[in-house]
């Protein structure tokens, strides 16, 4: 099932868009079902759960951190996760940067965007982000690329409302590419993934503009 599942969601996207296949709740069985199937990023919300899968899995996977996250549980992810999508505030951005400092390393992130309806919806506010970019706070933070953007739409059927979310982050997106492309700090590739669409609305997700969306269910099973 797995196979098929994987088949079917790798032949409905253009090869430009990255799979992060969520991998929240599997087992290592199931992870190793879909790696020799080929993939090699994979999801996670929980750090501890991601430490635990790592160290049983091979180790050439690249983690990427995707849920909300407590200051006091980057450490234990540091030495390898490949990319935390989940960077929400300024505190953790900082916290992340001075942990990775420490054990001398870079690790990718993106910032996550606020644009759903609902309130527990974590991350930065889109004007909040334009100009945390232009006044120059994202600048000069050790540790981290600051790679691109993650969203989350509102949980809803009406796609007209996801649809509208996402052309936003979309517009966001390209307008931090531009303040970024002045500050000498996000020189090199600079803003380039743009993390949003799910299991429901990857494929919308796409059409708007994502290049990297985090299937879980569709992939493993509900
Ligand atoms: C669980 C989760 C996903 C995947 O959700 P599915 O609907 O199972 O595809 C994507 N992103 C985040 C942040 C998640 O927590």
């Amino acid at each position: 099932m797995i196979h098929d599942n994987f088949q079917n969601i790798k032949s409905s996207i253009p090869n430009n868009v990255t799979l992060v296949a969520v991998s929240k709740f599997q087992t290592v069985e199931a992870i190793t079902c879909l790696y020799t199937e080929g993939q090699r990023i994979f999801g996670e919300n929980r750090p501890q759960e991601m430490v635990a899968k790592q160290a049983l899995l091979p180790h050439d996977i690249q983690w990427h951190q995707i849920g909300h996250m407590q200051s006091n549980k980057v450490r234990m992810i540091m030495p390898f996760v490949a990319m935390i999508h989940s960077v929400d505030s300024l505190e953790l951005l900082r916290f992340v940067g001075a942990e990775a400092v420490r054990i001398g390393r870079r690790v990718d992130v993106l910032l996550q965007v606020h644009v759903a309806r609902e309130e527990s919806k974590h991350g930065f506010g889109p004007e909040q982000l334009l100009q945390h970019l232009s006044q120059g706070m994202l600048d000069d933070i050790h540790g981290v690329n600051i790679v691109g953007l993650m969203a989350m739409a509102t949980f809803t059927d009406d796609m007209a409302v996801v649809r509208a979310e996402f052309e936003r982050v979309h517009q966001l997106y390209l307008q931090m590419q531009s303040l970024a492309a002045q500050r000498p700090a996000f020189s090199g590739d600079g803003i380039r993934w743009l993390s949003m669409g799910m299991s429901g609305d990857y494929r919308l997700a796409v059409e708007c503009g994502s290049n990297m969306v985090r299937v879980g269910s569709l992939l493993f099973g509900a």
